[in-house]
């Protein structure tokens, strides 16, 4: 059966679909016939040494089908139901996880901290921490146990890797552990340049959480424990949060399409580029303000309702994110210069006859 892509949105970074060099390897894994289930198969063998490589280091990683379950599950490894995880007030594991990591931690208590504003915008400061980590020290009060950050984060900024070790010596001198939800790693390494490792295990990160799905996996997260002795008895989290997938290999093997020739950058560098094009686009416009130069593959825009009920009328689709009129825009790893520029025409269209 033929059919027609339909049109690329900006509602989401996982509109799209999987990228040809997953989708590649995801076929032969299938190719390769009956294999050993649970992740005793040699594609998960090989995703796990390559990750090692990666990252430069000895790791221990983990699949498990969605962000949700990889940052609930991580969170509850590191934490007692006693505890709690200072996280930002707009942390997508305080928003949109529905009590995940409170559920899976039998009860920790996330402190969360009002995301700073500006070119900072959703990010986590090292005062703001402080504040939280020491306000209470009394038993009456759960004991702050985690720092979790976002990277890039849920507004679309990247923390630098000065700010990672900022957050990171904080952390040490609270004796808290340190986890980042990577939903967007990718974006942000691409958009710092750095390597993986400088913003993870070498700035002091415990547990990542590596985000697949939106860089061009059709499904699967990766949790990666740098400090391995927190993984002890992950596997049987992960069993009994029905996140352990019988066929490993196809969540599993997608990821050397994204590790091999670094595809997972370039793929993270496209989207990036993209959500450039498209902020420089509707930065011309009247009526439209934009908040803050994308750092990831993120933009938001303050428009009139008039002009989002046009542009939804003209079939595109966005979410409202932020309270009076703002909306959030992604970039995918396949979003085509041309759906930005048509998204941009109409854009402008839509102010014209708003503003006339
Ligand atoms: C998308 C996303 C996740 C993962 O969400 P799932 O729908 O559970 O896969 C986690 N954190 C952030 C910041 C995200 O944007």
């Amino acid at each position: 059966m033929n059919t027609t892509p339909r049109q690329q949105q900006f509602a989401s970074d996982n509109l799209a679909g999987m990228c040809p060099s997953a989708a590649h390897w995801f076929n032969v894994a299938n190719a390769s016939g009956h294999v050993p289930a649970y992740g005793e198969d040699e594609w998960t063998q090989q995703v796990c040494a390559r990750m090692r490589e990666l990252f430069q280091t000895d790791c221990d990683v983990y699949f498990v089908f969605n962000g949700t379950a990889a940052n609930s599950l991580a969170l509850a490894s590191l934490c007692q139901s006693y505890h709690s995880v200072i996280c930002s007030d707009v942390a997508h594991i305080e928003t949109d996880e529905c009590g995940g990591p409170e559920f899976f931690s039998n009860g920790s208590k996330l402190l969360v901290a009002p995301s700073a504003s500006g070119p900072h915008a959703g990010k986590l400061t090292p005062e703001a921490i402080e504040h939280l980590a020491s306000k209470r020290r009394d038993l009456h009060f759960p004991k702050p146990k985690v720092i979790s950050l976002t990277q890039s984060t849920e507004l679309g900024t990247v923390y630098s890797v000065e700010e990672v070790r900022a957050i990171s010596a904080m952390a040490k001198r609270h004796q808290l552990r340190l986890h980042m939800d990577g939903a967007r790693f990718a974006n942000a390494v691409a958009h710092l340049g750095c390597h993986p490792s400088d913003i993870t295990w070498r700035s002091g990160v415990d547990v990542l959480c590596f985000g697949g799905t939106k860089n061009g996996l059709p499904i699967g997260e990766a949790v990666v424990f740098f400090d391995r002795r927190l993984s002890e008895d992950f596997a049987y989290r992960v069993k009994q949060a029905g996140q352990l997938a019988s066929k490993m290999r196809f969540i599993s093997a997608p990821w050397l399409g994204l590790i091999n020739d670094d595809v997972w950058l370039d793929n993270a560098r496209h989207a990036n580029a993209m959500a450039q094009r498209l902020y420089q686009g509707l930065s011309a416009l009247p009526l439209i303000e934009l908040l803050g130069a994308p750092q990831a593959n993120a933009v938001f825009a303050k428009l009139p309702s008039a002009v989002a009920a046009d542009m939804r009328a003209r079939g595109w689709r966005f979410y409202d994110f932020i309270a009076d009129g703002g909306v959030r825009l992604m970039c995918a790893w396949d979003t085509e210069a041309a759906t930005v520029d048509a998204f941009v025409s109409d854009m402008a269209t839509c102010c014209t006859s708003a503003a006339g």
